[in-house]
């Protein structure tokens, strides 16, 4: 496709990855269901490409960027374990210590099994701490904490000698375009704001480099974590209405950040969109949006565990981005990191009426109080 980022993305997420305009031409590209193909075709078997998949990958591609490439795979886990098996044996990998608990999980199994050397550093030390690696793992807005990671200031300190990965999955390519700012590919779980629905689990790799992409086809298809037909076909059916759903709920997260931050349950608000948040400075200049995921944290994991579930609109459910408002508690999680606060709630807003969401939460919020002292 030519520069597409003349064209808004509102308007790619709808035109692009349509079958050709010719009379009779279905308006939508189908889910193909087959596993192997008559011979002498660019793909031979279904591993190795799919149509479903091709259009789904032109619509995540023009929405990244120009001259920009995606592959899409069964999982965001997928993705990210074909994206670091690109690392060679024992090469260092650096990365934040509090990145989604998969991620860091995947890095740390891989370390122990001597696959990579890893160095785990806080969010405000990765571009300094990049030296001798052969990957940096960026994650931001970081799940859970919110934090932000420089990514420019990254590649600077990268200079070539490491590939920088962007875990964007928060920011989607409404909110950031780590390849912009010098990034060599981009991750997201397709899964959650992509797709929208909480109906699939998808994952999609995004680079400019063809090296890097024939690299990571040879991943996709050997390692075979390739996506089914039907769930490609309903993240692209997703996809059409990302730009409203992500609109919608970017403002109702920014108005449920404002308002709990003034209720008395509530110790501490991460949101980048707040003046008050460290990264906020960062955010301005590297996001086009602050998202729609925002962090509560309360005295403990049981006034917490008791928000979660006691709310009766927001689902106590793991997971984030559907059109439906969820929140969790993320230390339930044994892997979760230990730095993350015991009362630490992650609300993934969504694109319900806000006030409905607010009096259902400050409802739950204002019964986990404790109870007044009487004398
Ligand atoms: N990256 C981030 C930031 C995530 O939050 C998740 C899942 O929650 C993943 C990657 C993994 O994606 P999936 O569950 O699609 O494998």
């Amino acid at each position: 496709m030519a520069d597409t980022r003349a064209i808004s993305a509102a308007t790619i997420a709808v035109t692009a990855g349509r079958p050709d305009r010719a009379p009779g031409q279905p308006v939508n590209t189908p889910p193909v269901l087959s596993s192997t193909y008559s011979a002498g075709g660019e793909v031979p078997y279904a591993r190795a490409g799919n149509p479903t998949w091709s259009a789904l990958e032109d619509v995540l591609a023009a929405l990244e960027g120009p001259g920009c490439r995606a592959l899409t795979f069964a999982s965001g886990m997928a993705a990210i374990s074909a994206v670091v098996d690109l690392v060679p044996v024992g090469g260092l990998v650096v990365a934040p210590r509090m990145v989604y608990s998969g991620t860091r999980a995947l890095l740390t199994e891989s370390a122990g099994a001597g696959r990579i050397r890893l160095r785990e550093v806080t969010p405000g030390q990765l571009p300094d701490s990049v030296d001798g690696a052969a990957m940096v793992w960026v994650e931001t807005p970081t799940n859970p904490m919110l934090d932000l990671i420089d990514i420019g200031a990254t590649v600077s300190a990268a200079r070539g000698q490491a590939l920088v990965v962007v875990d964007s999955t928060f920011a989607t390519p409404l909110g950031q375009h780590p390849l912009d700012h010098g990034a060599d590919i981009v991750v997201h779980s397709a899964t959650k704001y992509l797709s929208g629905h909480s109906d699939v689990l998808l994952g999609t790799a995004l680079t400019r480099d063809a090296e890097l992409l024939d690299r990571l086809i040879r991943k996709r298809t050997l390692g075979g974590g390739i996506p089914g037909p039907m769930e490609a076909w309903l993240a692209l059916r997703g996809l059409r209405t990302l730009p409203l759903r992500w609109e919608r709920a970017c403002a109702n997260a920014a108005e449920i950040a404002g308002r709990a931050r003034g209720h008395r349950a509530v110790a501490r608000v991460r949101y980048p969109g707040l003046a008050e948040h460290p990264g906020h400075g960062l955010a301005v200049r590297q996001m086009t949006a602050f998202g729609a995921i925002v962090g509560i944290e309360l005295r403990d994991a049981e006034a917490a565990e008791q928000v979660a579930a006691d709310t009766r609109l927001w689902l106590h459910a793991t997971s984030l981005g559907g059109v439906e408002s969820t929140l969790e508690r993320r230390r339930r999680w044994a892997e979760e990191s230990p730095d993350v606060p015991e009362g630490l709630l992650r609300l993934s807003v969504g694109i319900e009426d806000v006030e409905d969401l607010w009096a259902d939460l400050s409802d739950a919020l204002d019964r986990a109080m404790p109870p007044a002292r009487t004398r």
